[in-house]
């Protein structure tokens, strides 16, 4: 029974991640993490603390951070947002940018946070349908709405959509902010990213992830990237809920990572080829495999029910992610990991199929 002081409570359905099995025996392969180890520079960039620094509030800018990413994506400081994982980054946006009597648009099929943050926060949303072959309808989004939000690559289609289909969204949407969640984007075909096209459009917001091509999914580091007056407002935000949202440590790390360029693209480059492995394996099998420009692929098979094989997969200690969601409750995401421990799962998926 319900108490009386329980009719004040926000009440709301959260968001499910995927499990953390804490057992080390477990191949998983069920929320993207990345299965490398950081670059050394990040481990190293540790060394320099001391207890002292830990005494202390951290810098609520975050500027040794800022200052690198600027660096690196060749901006200033000004164009940079960092939060606690890409999820702070976009539930900070959600609440700055969507305040629309007008529904923000997002596809049906997509990362299941958004209609979380939308409902969190009182924004209405309207989904528009992937097309038959899960990839996003560019001209869906030309019509009046309150904001647009979309991962490119989409998750968990892995499906990328090319940047003339970006623009053309851009074009149509001057008088709305529009975010491009770009968790995955490393993993796609070089010069796939938005991030060029911020100063031709200053309502554009692109977000990156720490936590997939920078195998840093633990120290939970996210940023934004936009027009300094997207930036200022976020961070206006920001300091009206939380002046201190990463630590000492993770600023430090956040800032060497982006310093180990070479590592960083071996581990890309790595993954890429892993990916491609293992879906022309899985396709031998009979799987259907969506193309995959991510760090997982989305695969279905026409006679095994996805929800059997993610049953038994976790048997064998092989964790992969499956969503009871119409259109999608026959499929399965899987998170590339080392070629080995692909391999021991196409062995799995060898003694299913052959039954
Ligand atoms: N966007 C998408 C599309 C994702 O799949 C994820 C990972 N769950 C995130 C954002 C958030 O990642 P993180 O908070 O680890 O940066």
């Amino acid at each position: 029974m319900n108490n009386s002081w329980e009719k004040n409570v926000r009440t709301i359905e959260p968001y499910v991640p995927g499990e953390q099995p804490q057992d080390s025996n477990v191949i998983k392969l069920n929320t993207n993490e990345n299965p490398y180890p950081p670059a050394k520079e990040v481990m190293e960039s540790l060394n320099g603390i001391d207890g002292d620094m830990f005494r202390k509030y951290p810098d609520p800018l975050c500027s040794e951070l800022t200052e690198a990413l600027a660096e690196y994506h060749n901006l200033d400081k000004k164009n940079i947002f960092v939060g606690v994982g890409s999820d702070d980054v976009l539930g900070m946006s959600f609440l700055t940018f969507f305040n629309s009597d007008k529904p923000i648009l997002f596809p049906d099929i997509t990362y299941s946070f958004y209609p979380v943050w939308s409902d969190l926060f009182n924004v209405p949303f309207e989904t528009k349908a992937l097309d038959e072959n899960f990839r996003i309808i560019p001209s869906d989004y030309y019509g009046e709405n309150g904001g647009i939000v979309f991962p490119n690559p989409n998750a968990p289609t892995g499906i990328f959509m090319p940047k003339e289909e970006i623009i053309g969204i851009l074009e149509n949407n001057k008088d709305v902010v529009v975010i491009v969640d770009e968790a995955y984007i490393d993993f796609a075909p070089e010069g796939s990213s938005c991030i060029d096209l911020i100063d031709r459009y200053p309502n554009l917001l692109v977000t990156r992830t720490y936590s997939k091509s920078r195998t840093l999914a633990g120290m939970r580091i996210g940023y934004a990237v936009g027009s300094e007056k997207l930036i200022s407002y976020l961070n206006d935000v920001k300091f009206s809920y939380n002046s201190y949202t990463l630590t000492v440590a993770t600023i430090k790390m956040g800032a060497a990572s982006v310093k180990s360029d070479d590592y960083f693209k071996k581990v890309i480059a790595s993954i890429i080829e892993t990916r491609e492995y293992f879906s022309e394996e899985i396709k031998k099998l009979g799987f259907k495999v969506l193309p995959s420009s991510a760090n997982f692929v989305f695969a279905s098979h026409p006679d095994i029910k996805a929800s059997y094989i993610y049953e038994e997969a976790k048997k064998r200690n092989i964790y992969v992610r499956y969503f009871n969601t119409p259109r999608i409750d026959n499929y399965l995401r899987i998170t590339i990991g080392m070629k080995e421990d692909m391999d021991s799962l196409i062995e799995f998926l060898k003694e299913l199929t052959s039954k």
